[in-house]
């Protein structure tokens, strides 16, 4: 049995008093509770103490992720931060290999391994992204290209809880296009996604592991995306960054 989850990804958006009322928006819309759905907000880092305390004093289920974290404890890193300044803040969750890491900021799969190793060792669930560029898909190889990130990604890795290890699949050429993919591409990959996770962690494991879909999803598809079996919810970018439009995908993952 897996618990469905919405996370919303706020990437460089909004500053620390924007995010503030943003985060007060989205508890209040959701302040009847969210059921067994789990909720999960990532406003950019220095954006994360202000959004803790409001999640905080609300006693709000919603849970706070980061958007980046840097492997090494502490130390000589400018411009970094470790699991435990993220602990510290209350965050989580933290995002690592997202597509715009990979392609802006040269992050690799060997580093996003490294990531999860790093936040896993404090107890940070991570939300560890993949998925193809449009010429991968347009030539057919982006289930063989999500399985090889995936492996890639989880080498080595220990899980002992499987709720506190995620995985997104954002097809690149769906995130923050417009253009999203159907419900049955979605499902193939994640399909795909889940076949791996059985081999490489044993059915019981990689049945209790949540893969979220992302890439323009929104409320009025969201749905669709749901329905599929291997699809556990999503990572939104865009429309969570409106309280009435992320309330209301969470509200559709409650049904
Ligand atoms: C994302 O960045 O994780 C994302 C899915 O963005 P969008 O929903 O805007 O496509």
């Amino acid at each position: 049995m897996r618990n469905r989850m919405i996370a919303g990804n706020w990437k460089m958006n909004k500053t620390f008093s924007e995010g503030v009322v943003l985060a007060q928006g989205i508890v209040d819309e959701l302040a009847g509770g969210t059921g067994a759905v789990d909720v999960v907000i990532a406003p950019p880092a220095v954006d994360l103490k202000g959004v803790s305390e409001v999640l905080n004093q609300a006693g709000s289920s919603v849970a706070l992720s980061a958007q980046n974290v840097y492997w090494e404890e502490s130390g000589a890193y400018t411009g970094e931060l470790a699991p435990a300044m993220l602990e510290s803040v209350g965050a989580t969750y933290c995002i690592i290999g997202h597509s715009e890491r990979r392609g802006y900021f040269g992050e690799t799969d060997e580093d996003v391994n490294r990531k999860a190793k790093a936040l896993m060792a404090h107890g940070i669930t991570p939300i560890s992204c993949c998925g193809e560029p449009l010429e991968v898909r347009e030539a057919g190889g982006h289930v063989a290209f999500v399985v090889e990130q995936i492996k890639a990604d989880t080498a080595g890795l220990t899980i002992t809880d499987p709720s506190k290890y995620v995985i997104a699949y954002e097809p690149i050429w769906a995130i923050g296009t417009g253009k999203t993919a159907t419900a049955d591409d979605a499902q193939e990959v994640c399909g795909a996604i889940r076949k791996t996770l059985v081999e490489i962690f044993g059915a019981e494991t990689a049945q209790s592991i949540r893969i979220l879909y992302g890439g323009s999803a929104k409320p009025e598809n969201i749905n669709g995306f749901l329905e599929k079996e291997d699809v556990d919810g999503a990572l939104v970018g865009g429309a969570s960054l409106k309280t009435d439009s992320f309330a209301a995908m969470v509200k559709s993952a409650m049904n």
